[in-house]
């Protein structure tokens, strides 16, 4: 198996992937607050965390990926107080909760389909692990590392900070966040501005509350990442994935819910993707430049020129390193459009490139191949992994334009480099080929077709028959010619 170097946001350094179980890896994300559209800044880490498993699963890994649908906790502003983001949403709509987290889950999961982004392994909702979460809160209390407060359980981080250190994570020191916490209002249950809710007691207008030993409440946002990623990985695991809005505060309260309750972080490679920013400014609804998939996909957001295919956002995010900041523009996305469209061009033209035997064998591919694998197992460098893609894409030309030769073997390991890179790795197709159902019609219709003919050379004319019937019957029309058939399909 090659080696894989991974940066850890922890160490803040680049190290060695070494999973905790051989050839399985534990891979945790944090998935969406389903309570709106998908939007660009889902499109970075879906894609990102898409390409890491392939990767993983391509170089001899199994990956067990668990990313988590947020349906309850998770309050305006990212804070302890406020309105939880899918109530709001659902009174702003007068429909249940339960209506808003199904509706944006299902349109989640439709664009990342778009996107070509594989389901993860296992899915789980915030509000279907309530009982671990309470049980987790439970530990910790028991660890001493939380206080009850009128119904509602709040992390100790001075307490915690004494023994483990808070905010290791993120790079914060408890006197930095005293200094740049401001005491908010509703929070007087709390010892310090800085602790965070375990769990909340429901006001009464809340609509989703549990009961629990405390009060009928809800689980505080960061509990449920803890919570289901040891469910689902257990107590330990390999990596821990996010963007870099994550990072702190929820993050680093995941590592402290973990360490207070295991006595360890559990998680060996803290991964993070970085901000997609539009014309150089910062995505916000105020801003008036936040703009969703489905715009981006049929190119009616204002700032949009035209319609950018779900390909050419994929392969957009590709060409820029997950931990550089990506800036989205119509001039930067005409680009992506057109290299995708040589790259597709050239995965198309690889198969019927003709072959000489004679020609002399091109140490080339092999280089190109060692180059691009050397490339993403360097904390995944897909910029220059699709550079030397670029490379291929040249010899693929020359070969076309008769400057130079290949024989057989080298056009299959070229093939096999497309496959397994631009398809596979990547996650590269081409949208201008006809779909999968299409294809599968095709050859089923030219199946049956087969067989008619067959009956018809035995003189079974009945068979041959009731076969042009049946389906002319679901819409196919067939037409004898004198070389064989012609099938058309009648919409
Ligand atoms: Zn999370």
């Amino acid at each position: 198996m090659r080696d894989f170097y991974l940066y850890n946001t922890l160490t803040r350094k680049k190290e060695k992937f070494t999973p905790v179980h051989p050839n399985m890896v534990g891979l945790y994300v944090c998935g969406p607050t389903v309570y709106g559209d998908a939007h660009l800044g889902h499109a970075r880490p879906g894609i990102t965390y898409d390409v890491l498993v392939r990767l993983l699963r391509k170089i001899g890994y199994k990956v067990r990926y668990v990313r988590n649908i947020t349906d309850v906790g998770h309050l305006e502003n990212d804070s302890d107080t406020g309105e939880d983001k899918i109530e709001k949403k659902a009174r702003l709509e007068q429909l249940e909760p339960m209506e808003i987290v199904q509706t944006y889950t299902l349109r989640y999961h439709d664009a990342m389909r778009k996107l070509n982004v594989l389901p993860p392994s296992i899915e789980p909702r915030a509000s279907g692990h309530i009982i671990e979460q309470i049980g987790l809160v439970q530990k910790i209390l028991d660890a001493g590392f939380a206080y009850e407060s009128n119904g509602s359980v709040y992390f100790d981080v001075a307490k915690y900070d004494l023994q483990h250190k808070y905010g290791i994570l993120s790079g914060r020191t408890v006197d930095d966040m005293i200094s740049n916490t401001r005491t908010l209002e509703g929070q007087d249950d709390k010892h310090s501005p800085y602790d965070f809710a375990l769990w909340k007691k429901a006001a009464p207008e809340h609509i989703m509350h549990w009961p629990s030993p405390w009060s009928e409440g809800f689980p505080g946002w960061h509990l449920e990442c803890s919570a289901m990623s040891e469910k689902y990985l257990g107590e330990e695991f390999d990596i821990h994935g996010g963007g870099m809005d994550l990072l702190f505060p929820h993050h680093e309260c995941e590592l402290a819910q973990n360490t207070a309750s295991r006595g360890k972080g559990g998680v060996h490679y803290w991964m993070h993707n970085n901000m997609i920013t539009i014309n150089g400014r910062k995505m916000g609804k105020s801003l008036g430049n936040f703009i969703t998939l489905e715009e981006l996909f049929k190119g009616t957001h204002k700032e949009l020129a035209q319609a950018y295919s779900p390909m050419t956002i994929r392969f957009f995010i590709l060409q820029a390193h997950y931990r550089s900041t990506l800036d989205f523009s119509n001039e930067a996305l005409q680009a992506a459009e057109k290299g995708l469209k040589r790259l597709m061009q050239a995965s198309k033209d690889v198969k019927s490139l003709a072959t000489d035997e004679k020609a002399a064998s091109l140490n080339e591919i092999a280089e190109i191949e060692n180059h691009i694998y050397d490339a993403l197992c360097d904390d995944m460098n897909t910029p220059v992994a699709v550079s030397y893609l670029f490379e291929a894409v040249k010899i693929i030309n020359s070969i076309k334009d008769k400057s130079i030769s290949i024989n057989s073997s080298d056009k299959a390991a070229l093939e096999k480099l497309f496959l397994d890179v631009a398809t596979d790795i990547l996650g590269l197709e081409d949208e201008q080929s006809e779909s999968t159902s299409e294809k599968v019609i095709d050859g089923l219709v030219n199946m049956v077709l087969d067989v008619r003919k067959q009956a018809k050379a035995n003189k079974e004319w009945a068979t041959s028959d009731k076969i042009r019937d049946d389906l002319k019957a679901i819409g196919i029309g067939i037409k004898d010619t004198k070389d064989g058939c012609e099938w058309t399909l009648n919409e």
